[in-house]
């Protein structure tokens, strides 16, 4: 039960969002973090900004990519022809969310995005996939790419009345992907991700590679991997760039599932398993084309 009284709203556009936020109060999506802390009275907003009507949901191709709406839930990534097409990252990591089909029906990607939880699965994933992401807010519209949008821990860089519109993913197709994390047990947070992209061209040779920790740090980790470009990709490669991510991580997070020290540790391992994930998912991928 929420003990305290509050005002609801559920504009039809996001436009009517941003005036009734403009009036003070709280943005509801999923509601997954929302009511549970006001229902234990952590959060008592005068008023929610309900979103469901807002048009923001779904999954639209557009020429170079998708653009996610901010209320797309894990169950609608799964669902979409088009994330498994251009965003298969995207896809393996809702397919890895805990919490059953009642959660992955609810919680919203842009949800977790604004919640900023360090633990989250998708703000690692979409700094990988190169979204940006769109803003609306009382000055009017902006992107900022999504990497910009985590400033801390639990805490977004959306400014007082803004509303997380939605993200624009450029395409992956034809990138190998590997999305790894570890975690206590099926149902727990993660203590480490690690989002993995590797392009190769027709020899074999690395022509792009991203990788980019979360869970480990306050915010996404992406690593820099220029070294790998024309290289053929074998385990020294993959262990050099572990190491090389490992590195990365200067200021590991800490909670009552793992303390930083060992977050610092298993980063380089986890790490290793995406990105061998996704040397895999790309010669996998090459193979097919040449048949
Ligand atoms: C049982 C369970 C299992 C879970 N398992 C996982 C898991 O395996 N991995 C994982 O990463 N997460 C997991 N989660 C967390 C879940 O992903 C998040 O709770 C969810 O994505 C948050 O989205 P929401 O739509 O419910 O957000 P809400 O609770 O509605 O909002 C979250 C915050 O963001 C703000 N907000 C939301 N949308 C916008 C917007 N568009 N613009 C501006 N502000 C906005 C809200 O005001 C609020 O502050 C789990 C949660 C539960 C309850």
């Amino acid at each position: 039960m929420i003990p305290e009284r509050f005002g609801y709203v559920a504009p039809t556009d996001l436009a009517g969002c941003v005036a009734a936020l403009a009036e003070g109060g709280r943005v509801l999506a999923g509601g997954t973090w929302v009511l549970p802390e006001m229902g234990r009275g952590e959060s008592a907003p005068a008023q929610l900004v309900d979103l469901r009507r807002a048009g923001l949901g779904g999954v639209t191709a557009t020429g170079g990519g998708l653009r996610i709406g901010a209320m797309c839930t894990y169950a609608e990534l799964l669902d979409s022809d088009a994330v498994a097409a251009h965003a298969p990252l995207l896809r393996t990591m809702a397919d890895q969310i805990t919490g059953g089909w009642a959660l992955r029906n609810q919680a919203t990607v842009g949800g977790s995005a604004v919640a900023a939880r360090p633990q989250s699965d998708v703000p690692a994933a979409l700094v990988a996939s190169a979204a940006v992401a769109r803003i609306a807010g009382p000055a009017g519209e902006r992107e900022l790419p999504v990497a910009e949008l985590f400033a801390g821990a639990m805490r977004s860089a959306l400014g007082p009345g803004e509303v997380l519109a939605g993200f624009d993913v450029p395409s992956a197709a034809g990138t190998g992907h590997g999305y790894v994390k570890l975690k206590r047990g099926w149902s727990s947070w993660p203590i480490a991700t690690a989002a993995a992209l590797v392009r190769l061209d027709a020899a074999g040779a690395c022509t792009a590679a991203t990788l980019v920790l979360g869970a480990v740090s306050a915010v996404p980790v992406p690593v820099d991997l220029s070294a790998l470009t024309g290289q053929v990709l074998d385990t020294d490669a993959v262990r050099a760039a572990a190491d090389t991510a490992a590195a990365a991580v200067v200021q590991p997070w800490g909670d009552v599932l793992a303390p930083p020290s060992y977050r610092a540790a298993v980063a380089g391992p986890v790490a290793r398993r995406a990105l061998s994930a996704a040397l895999s998912s790309a010669l996998s991928d090459a193979r097919e084309e040449s048949r």
